[in-house]
């Protein structure tokens, strides 16, 4: 009989939730659909492309659309099949088997899945009880444990929370590790270092179009470092790694400023809408949850009866993300708030008379 190796051996594939819900706020995607004068363009684009010819390895029209609409130099920038596949990639090639990579738990869950497929060795630095990190607390481990990369999101995913530019300035600078800085949430705040990071010979920058941009469905992420470290991605990464759709859809997509202006506002209205009318629920239900400050477009809940409730949103067709004693909401369209508002409610009472 063939025999796995260990590290594959006790893997299952990955399935965001199983069933199907008409209300999907689990996946911190856009609820905007792109607009129809967009999607005009996508057809005509998609129609004319060179479907014989393989893509262009270095991506480089829809660098350069990213590259314009942050207001950096596309020299910097190496595209990627989703910011996941560049965690990926960092993690196999700037990792050498046993080499320690840190995260600072609770955090996006996939770093870690990278790093041991890559067979680092995972070192965690927890966060405080606020689940704000202490910076402080990080670079002394990172020192004891000898780490070579830190990964870690900001603002972060769960906890919507951010953490100010000048502490992150901080860490970069107080270690000897390559900081992997994913900013797959910065366009809802504003401490972005993008425009700083030639400064860093250390740090490395993502950023994703499956967010704010509204373009989950086509796989396209970035990174962003100096020459140097950017030579090297895209050395190690696969040639065509980028399909020529996405990179001519994510150029149409990048191009559109106003719009993608305009869908941000929009993301971000919802989310404080959404985060203002949970803190109403929680001063009527004394007791029940709590709720995080949020920097991104969803928000973050504790409570004891986190199963229960997410099962009971379940039975009432709204997918929302539950991680243990917590909840994960991402903010809707107005119609799909409200719905999951009402279910809430509804939620609580049943559980007051229970
Ligand atoms: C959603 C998300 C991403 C985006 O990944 P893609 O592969 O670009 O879709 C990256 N990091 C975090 C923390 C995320 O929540």
């Amino acid at each position: 009989m063939y025999e796995l190796n260990e590290k594959i051996r006790d893997l299952v594939p990955y399935e965001p939730i199983a069933g199907s819900y008409p209300i999907r706020l689990d996946a911190n995607e856009s609820f905007l659909p792109l607009p129809d004068g967009l999607r005009a363009k996508i057809a005509e684009t998609a129609a004319n492309i060179a479907y014989n010819r393989y893509p262009d390895p270095l991506s480089a029209d829809v660098t350069a659309a990213f590259a314009a609409y942050y207001g950096i130099s596309p020299d910097l920038v190496t595209a990627g099949n989703g910011s996941d596949e560049l965690i990926s990639i960092l993690s196999t090639a700037f990792l050498m088997k046993g080499d320690a990579m840190m995260v600072i738990l609770p955090d996006f869950s996939m770093y870690q899945f990278y790093a041991s497929l890559a067979e680092g060795r995972v070192v965690v630095c927890g966060k405080r009880d606020d689940l704000t990190i202490d910076v402080d607390a990080v670079i002394a481990k990172a020192k004891a444990e000898n780490v070579r990369m830190i990964v870690f999101s900001n603002p972060c995913n769960p906890t919507s929370l951010g953490l100010p530019r000048e502490e992150v300035r901080r860490l970069i600078r107080s270690v000897d590790a390559l900081v992997v800085l994913d900013e797959a949430y910065m366009d809802f705040w504003d401490q972005s270092l993008l425009g700083e990071v030639e400064e860093y010979d250390n740090l490395v920058i993502l950023r994703t179009c499956s967010k704010a941009i509204g373009s989950a469905a086509l796989r396209l992420g970035f990174a962003v470092a100096q020459p140097r470290l950017t030579r090297v991605l895209r050395a190690v990464k696969s040639p065509y790694n980028v399909n020529s759709l996405s990179q001519a859809i994510g150029t149409l997509v990048l191009a559109e400023r106003e719009w993608e202006a305009d869908a941000r506002e929009r993301i971000v209205a919802s989310r404080k809408a959404l985060q203002a009318s949970l803190e109403a629920l929680a001063a009527e239900f004394p007791g029940a949850f709590s709720l995080y400050d949020s920097c991104t477009n969803f928000v973050f809940l504790k409570t004891d009866r986190a199963k229960e409730l997410f099962q009971g949103f379940l039975d009432r067709g709204i997918a929302i993300r539950y991680m243990g004693g917590f909840l994960r909401v991402t903010a809707g369209s107005e119609a799909e708030n409200a719905a999951f508002l009402d279910a809430f409610r509804a939620l609580l009472r049943e559980g007051e008379t229970a």
